[in-house]
């Protein structure tokens, strides 16, 4: 390999945003090179896709081999509170488009969209990290090291951060910009978790959101894979776990004995992998990119696991950049904040409203109404399935003032 390279477009990751981003610019004509510093498969948490993500991989060709693939269905998804509980149909929802999706062990799915994408010709590079980057009048140029050693300068007119927690650009440039949101810590595993196929008390159809019975701003995911095996994590504000266990272990079993309803459902489980905890992942940035540049999913902002949007985010971040872009490089002029971040933040901000509304309880009062308005209840169904920039929905265009009205009816009735 020579020890300077000039390439069209450059992604930095292979992870879902760069590998859609990579296969849609590929599609279009342009020349991409992904680098990819993990050797796929590897871990990723984030295992709960939504349905609108099957808009994004069909729209890259990449929805035939997913469905192929023998992941776990997902149609909706299923909350519990103490006594309380409420399912969410996502095929039941006020915006048209998929209504189900899949819950997918990241290793494998991750390393399914990179070969699809590499299958369209594009070219990755494992192994490889992007380690210092500059940016010039007309595109970058960046410094990369494999892991057997080689060192060379990669120039591009383009730079996609497709980084994910890596924050490769926002770390270089100095973009990063703290989050709204409190510091909160996941504690997560996989687990053999010893549910019954055909059991009455859970359908593995759905992701399981349980409510701590105590701490309303603490709960757990339960996301069931096709093997018999499951994801389980609890998050809470990284001072709640300061006086439990300081085994990770000690402490997921500690928090779940603590909920009865998900002890219940978790009776015969075997914690048989090591657990792991993230903390401080919410993150947000000063700017989504220029002429030269622009951040995708987690590499922009994260905001928080709680109705697994990150990957959402991630596929619709890469098909509105590849769209710019295309554009871009065909010679028109693009203003990166109007037609690339100004859009994609539409739906970011609707998410937004519900992560902070949940945390701080009105939102877990309208999921757990006993008597939801259908239509409105449809309406609600199309943001947890993904639909967070369909302007048509009330609740997206103004999230803030409709969930406030609708939070006011649900303490009347
Ligand atoms: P990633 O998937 O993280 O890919 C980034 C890639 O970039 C990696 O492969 C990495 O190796 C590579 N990279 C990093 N640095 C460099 C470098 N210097 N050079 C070259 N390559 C580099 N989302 C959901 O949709 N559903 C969920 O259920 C869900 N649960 C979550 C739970 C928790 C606790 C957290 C923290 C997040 C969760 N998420 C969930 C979010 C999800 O993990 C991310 O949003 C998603 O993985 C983002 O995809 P991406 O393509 O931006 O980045």
């Amino acid at each position: 390999m020579s020890v300077r390279e000039k390439r069209t477009v450059v992604v930095v990751g292979a992870g879902p945003s760069g590998a859609l981003v990579s296969a849609l610019l590929q599609a279009r004509g342009h020349d991409v090179l992904v680098v990819e510093k993990a050797h796929f498969p590897r871990f990723s948490i984030g295992e709960s896709l939504l349905p609108h993500c099957m808009s994004f991989l069909a729209e890259a060709g990449m929805d035939a081999a997913v469905n192929g693939a023998g992941f776990q269905f997902k149609n909706g998804a299923a909350f519990c509170r103490g006594e309380l509980q409420a399912e969410f149909d996502f095929t039941d929802k006020f915006t048209a488009g998929p209504g189900t999706t899949f819950q997918v062990q990241r290793g494998p799915f991750d390393k399914l969209l990179a070969d699809e994408a590499a299958a369209q010709g594009v070219e990755i590079r494992y192994g490889h990290e992007v380690q210092s980057l500059t940016l010039l009048e007309q595109g970058a140029q960046m410094m990369v090291v494999s892991d057997q050693g080689e060192r060379y300068q990669l120039d591009c007119d383009f730079v996609l951060d497709a980084s994910g927690f890596g924050r490769v650009l926002p770390r270089l440039l100095e973009l990063e910009r703290p989050s709204d949101f409190p510091c909160r810590q996941a504690i997560f595993t996989h687990i053999a978790d010893g549910i019954e196929p055909d059991s009455s008390d859970f359908d593995r159809d759905k992701i399981l959101i349980t409510v701590h019975p105590q701490y309303q701003d603490v709960w757990f995911w339960l996301i069931p894979f096709s093997d018999g095996r499951a994801s389980l994590g609890v998050v809470a504000e990284s001072t709640r776990f300061a006086d439990g266990p300081e085994d990770l272990t000690e402490a997921l079993k500690a928090w779940v004995q603590d909920t009865p309803s998900l002890a219940n459902v978790l009776s015969r489980a075997r914690f048989d992998t090591p657990v792991n905890t993230l903390r401080g992942y919410s993150a947000d940035v000063t700017t989504l990119g220029d002429h030269r540049f622009a951040l995708l999913g987690n590499a922009g902002e994260f905001l928080d696991p709680v109705f697994s949007s990150g990957v959402t985010i991630a596929l619709k971040s890469a098909s509105l950049a590849a769209a710019a872009l295309d554009r871009q490089l065909r010679g028109d002029t693009v203003d990166w904040l109007a037609d690339y971040a100004v859009p994609l933040q539409r739906g970011v901000k609707a998410f937004k409203t519900y992560v902070s509304a949940w945390y701080d309880g009105r939102f877990q009062q309208v999921v757990f109404h006993p008597n939801p308005t259908s239509s409105i209840k449809q309406m609600i169904s199309a943001i947890l399935a993904g639909y967070a920039w369909d302007e048509s929905n009330p609740y997206v265009a103004e999230s803030e003032r409709r969930l406030n009205a609708l939070v006011a009816v649900c303490e009347d009735h």
